[in-house]
């Protein structure tokens, strides 16, 4: 059984060394537990933050830990009712490994037939689910209205701004480099996207937001959040997902101190930011965001676009090529093919 390990709590950027491949003999599931093999494994930003033992929502991976990740598995041996060998299954706690011990806790059955197994990990797993609830729920879209969203070809990003563009609104979306800017426009119908590389993003966002911003679907902070701010429209409304700009950071950004100024924005505005952690605040809804969903993407309503990797030993790579804008749609690892 290959493991990653946690090797020791990076500073700033996580490098190899702070990973560890190690073999381990395949674990054997008791009564009560099921033996699951990992098919297709997920990598995703808030690994970085399990990493770290600074204080968040959930605990952080011990040193020594393996690694974080949900994945679609096969049933391979199962003393557990309900599930038998053979079935295909989502367990959001499989770890960045070949095989994992289950009781059944946060494992979803799949339907067996299903196309594209990987799918699970986004657009119809915790990403999409992420940003089809976050924007409908907080953002509260409407037609017409214009909606932001920034790392706008992830998983996450690409959601919020096909589903606004489904609900009728304006759709610019923020992403790093021409190649996935054109990808937003052409594939997923964003109205326009920008590249937060270029130093004009602040002028080139208030271009293409005419009307101003009724929703800022916040995925990253830093600077793109910087270039929103001037731009917000009286109650507006800001899901606030993720902060990727400053996963790494190991300061606090230079100065003058916003705060004050967002402060002031909020109260004249009149905005409501709101964050949440999907399944924390959601995880009821999941049925019926599959439903919604899973009709969307066979009927192409919804375009989808993974980043493959191969193989569980080029994870940490992929890995921290997320962080920095490196993967070109939802990223995730083929482990085995059945
Ligand atoms: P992505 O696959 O979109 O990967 C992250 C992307 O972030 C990169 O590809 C890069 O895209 C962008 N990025 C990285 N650094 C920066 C930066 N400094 N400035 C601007 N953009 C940057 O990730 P997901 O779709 O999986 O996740 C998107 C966000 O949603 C993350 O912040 C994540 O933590 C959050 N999230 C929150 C959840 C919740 O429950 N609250 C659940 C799931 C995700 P580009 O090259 O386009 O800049």
């Amino acid at each position: 059984n290959r493991q990653i390990l946690l090797a020791s709590r990076p500073v700033g950027a996580p490098k190899a060394e702070n990973f560890n491949l190690v073999e381990s003999p395949i674990p054997k599931p008791e009564q009560g537990q099921m033996l699951l093999r990992a098919l297709w494994t997920s990598l995703d930003p808030y690994m970085r933050g399990r990493m770290s033992d600074a204080k968040s929502y959930s605990e952080p991976v011990p040193v020594g830990g393996v690694m974080p990740c949900g994945a679609v598995c096969r049933v391979e041996e199962s003393h557990l009712e309900g599930f038998a060998k053979g079935d295909l299954v989502m367990s959001y706690t499989a770890g960045w490994q070949d095989y994992s011990v289950s009781n059944g806790t946060m494992v979803f059955k799949l339907d067996p037939q299903m196309q594209n197994p990987s799918q699970a990990l986004g657009v119809l797993g915790m990403p999409g689910f992420t940003g089809y609830m976050g924007l409908l729920d907080i953002g509260q879209p409407k037609p017409g209205e214009t909606v932001v969203v920034a790392a706008a070809t992830g998983p996450v990003g690409a959601v919020v701004g096909q589903v606004a563009k489904l609900k009728g609104c304006r759709v610019v979306g923020v992403a790093g480099g021409a190649e996935k800017c054109a990808y937003a426009v052409k594939e997923l119908g964003f109205d326009a996207c920008l590249d937060h590389k270029q130093d004009d993003l602040a002028e080139q966002l208030a271009q293409a937001c005419p009307q101003g911003i009724d929703v800022y679907f916040e995925n990253v902070g830093g600077k793109v959040f910087d270039a929103v701010m001037p731009l917000l429209n009286p109650h507006s409304r800001i899901p606030v997902c993720g902060l990727i700009a400053q996963y790494n950071a190991t300061e606090l950004p230079p100065g003058p101190d916003r705060l004050p100024q967002l402060m002031r924005l909020m109260l004249s505005q009149r905005i409501r930011m709101q964050a949440f952690i999907i399944f924390d605040n959601y995880g009821p809804h999941y049925p019926e965001f599959l439903k919604v969903m899973t009709p969307w993407v066979a009927e192409g309503k919804v375009k989808v676009k993974e980043d493959q990797v191969d193989g569980l030993e080029n994870a940490p790579a992929a890995f921290m090529g997320l962080l920095e804008g490196r993967n070109f749609g939802k990223l995730v690892v083929k482990i085995a093919d059945s």
